[in-house]
C-alpha cells in the first residue's frame, strides 16, 4: 500500500519504518527540515533498539522516503497517518494545534478517496474535528479513522511489529475504511493479536485509560512503598505476593521515582482536564498526579535526611533518560532530582549511555554530564541511580568505592541487592526497602 505519516517523531518513524518492513511504500513527511535533512542522511534524529537498521534497509529498497512536501506525499498515498505531538496544553488539555493543522493541509491536498488515520493521542471528539477540518477544504471522499498508538519507547520497534492488540475507530458502516486498517495491520496480527474494531470515541478513550491505569499502578506501588519504608516492610516481598495473583499480575509493580515521559504525565492531565470539561471530577487520577510529583522529590529528601545539609556535596547521577532504552528526557524524573539538589547547594555529575546530548541541552553547565559512568563518581559523596539501564546492574563495586568520597548510595530503581551492598561496606537507600548498612 502506499502510506504518508505525517510527523517523523518517536511515533511516526517508528510507524513509517515499521510499515516500509512489510513492503509498503512510505513517505514520512515532517516539517522540520533538518530532521529530515538528518534521516536522508542515514543518520537517526531518535536512539530506539533495531530502529536504524530497519530505516536503512528500507531507505536502500526505496521502500522508505523522507520529506517535507506534505502535498505530494498525501496525494500518493491512500492511507495518510497524523503522528504529530499533541503536548499538554496551559490548562492542561491535549492541545490539538498540530493535529488540525495537518487536517486542514491534507484537505488541500486531497485528490482522490483517501483514509486519514489519528494516530497521536487525541481526546475523545477529535475525530469529529479532524473529519470537520478537512471536510472544509476538500470535496473529495474520504474517512477518518482513530488508531491509537501503544508501543513503549525502548522498545517502540518489538511493540509495533508484535502488538498486543491494534486498536482501530471507525465510524459506523465505514466498511470501506475497516476493510483497509485490517489489510494494512494483517502482517502484525498473524501471531493471533486482534484488530479490535469499535467507534472512534472509544478508540480515542482507550488510549487514556490505559497509560492512565498505568500511571495509576506506579503511583499506587510508590505508596505501598512509602509505607513499607515506615513500617518495617520490604516492598520487593509485598511486590512479589500480590503480582502472583493473576488477578493483579506481576508488571508495572516496581516502585520507583516516579513517571515521566512524553506520554503518562500528559495523557493523566488531559484524560482529568476532558473529564472535567463534561463536568466529571476523575478525582483517582488527581491523585496519581499528586503522588507522583511528591515521588520525584524523595530520593533528594532521602539524601537530605542522610547528610543533614547537601550544600557541598557532590552528588553522582547514573540514568537521565525518564526510562531505560531511549534518550528521550521528556518529563524525565532526573530534571526535578537534579533541580533539587542544585537548589540545595550540591554539585552534580551525570552518566547517561544515551541521554548527554539531550542533558546538555536541558541543563547548560550546571551539571558535569561524563562520558563514562565511573567518570560520574569521582568525588563524589553519593550515588543516585535515577534510571535502571541494564549496564548499571552489575558494576565493579570495588572500584565505585575507589572513585567515591564516601560508599553511599540512594537507588531509585531497587537494582541493587541490599545484603550484597552491605557487605560491601556501601551504605544503601533503596524505594520501600530497609536501608543497609554497616552501622
Ligand atoms: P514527537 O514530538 O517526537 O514528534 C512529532 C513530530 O511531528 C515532530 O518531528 C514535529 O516536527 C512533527 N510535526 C509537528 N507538526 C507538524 C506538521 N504540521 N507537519 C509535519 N510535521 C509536523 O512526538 P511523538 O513522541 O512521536 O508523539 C506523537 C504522538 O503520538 C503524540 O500524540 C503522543 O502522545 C503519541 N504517542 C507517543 C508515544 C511515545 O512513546 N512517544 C506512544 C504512543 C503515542
Amino acid at each position: 500500500m502506499q502510506i504518508a505519516v505525517v510527523g517523523t517523531g518517536y511515533v511516526g518513524l517508528v510507524l513509517g519504518a515499521c510499515l516500509a518492513e512489510t513492503g509498503n511504500s512510505v513517505a514520512c513527511v515532517d516539517k522540520d527540515l533538518s530532521k529530515v535533512t538528518t534521516l536522508r542522511a542515514g543518520k537517526m534524529p531518535i536512539f530506539e533498539p533495531g530502529l536504524e537498521e530497519m530505516v536503512k534497509r528500507s531507505v536502500a529498497e526505496e521502500r522508505l522516503a523522507f520529506t517535507t512536501d506534505l502535498p505530494t506525499a498525501v496525494q500518493a498515498a491512500q492511507i495518510v497517518f497524523i503522528a504529530v505531538g499533541t503536548p499538554q496544553g496551559e490548562d492542561g488539555s491535549a492541545d490539538l494545534q498540530h493535529v488540525l493543522a495537518v487536517a486542514r493541509a491534507v484537505g488541500q491536498a486531497l485528490k482522490r478517496y483517501t483514509v486519514i488515520v489519528d494516530k497521536s493521542t487525541v481526546p475523545v471528539g477529535t475525530a469529529r474535528k479532524v473529519h470537520a477540518a478537512i471536510a472544509k477544504e476538500t470535496t473529495q471522499p474520504f474517512s477518518v479513522v482513530s488508531n491509537p498508538e501503544f508501543l513503549k519507547q525502548g522498545a517502540a520497534v518489538d511493540d509495533f511489529m508484535k502488538p498486543d492488540r491494534v486498536v482501530v475507530g471507525v465510524d459506523p458502516g465505514d466498511d470501506r475504511a475497516a476493510a483497509l486498517m485490517r489489510e494494512l495491520y494483517a502482517p502484525f496480527t498473524r501471531t493471533g493479536a486482534p484488530i479490535m474494531m469499535m467507534d472512534t470515541a472509544s478508540a480515542e478513550l482507550s488510549k487514556y485509560a490505559a497509560n492512565s491505569i498505568l500511571a495509576t499502578r506506579i503511583s499506587f506501588m510508590n505508596e505501598v512503598a512509602n509505607v513499607c519504608e515506615l513500617v518495617g516492610a520490604d516492598v520487593d516481598h509485598v511486590r512479589r505476593a500480590i503480582g502472583s495473583d493473576r488477578r493483579i499480575g506481576t508488571s508495572f509493580l516496581f516502585p520507583g521515582v516516579g513517571y515521566g515521559g512524553s506520554c503518562f504525565p500528559k495523557d493523566v492531565k488531559a484524560m482529568l482536564k476532558f473529564s472535567k470539561d463534561e463536568g466529571y471530577g476523575f478525582r483517582i487520577l488527581g491523585a496519581v498526579e499528586a503522588v507522583n510529583d511528591s515521588q520525584k522529590l524523595r530520593l533528594g529528601e532521602k539524601m537530605r535526611a542522610h547528610f543533614g545539609t547537601l550544600k557541598g556535596k557532590t552528588i553522582a547521577l547514573w540514568g537521565l533518560a525518564f526510562k531505560p532504552r531511549t534518550d528521550d528526557m521528556r518529563e524525565a524524573p532526573a530534571i526535578v532530582i537534579v533541580d533539587q539538589l542544585l537548589a540545595q547547594g550540591a554539585a552534580v555529575r551525570a552518566y547517561d549511555p544515551e541521554a548527554t546530548e539531550t542533558a546538555r541541552g536541558i541543563f547548560g553547565d550546571r551539571v558535569t554530564l561524563c562520558q563514562r559512568s565511573y567518570d560520574a563518581l569521582i568525588g563524589a559523596d553519593a550515588l543516585a541511580v535515577v534510571t535502571e539501564w541494564n549496564n548499571f546492574r552489575e558494576p565493579d563495586f570495588k572500584k565505585m568505592r575507589e572513585l567515591m568520597k564516601s560508599p553511599v548510595i540512594f537507588d531509585g530503581r531497587n537494582i541493587y541487592a541490599p545484603e550484597q551492598l552491605r557487605a560491601l561496606g556501601f551504605t544503601y537507600y533503596s524505594m520501600g526497602r530497609p536501608t543497609a548498612s554497616l552501622d
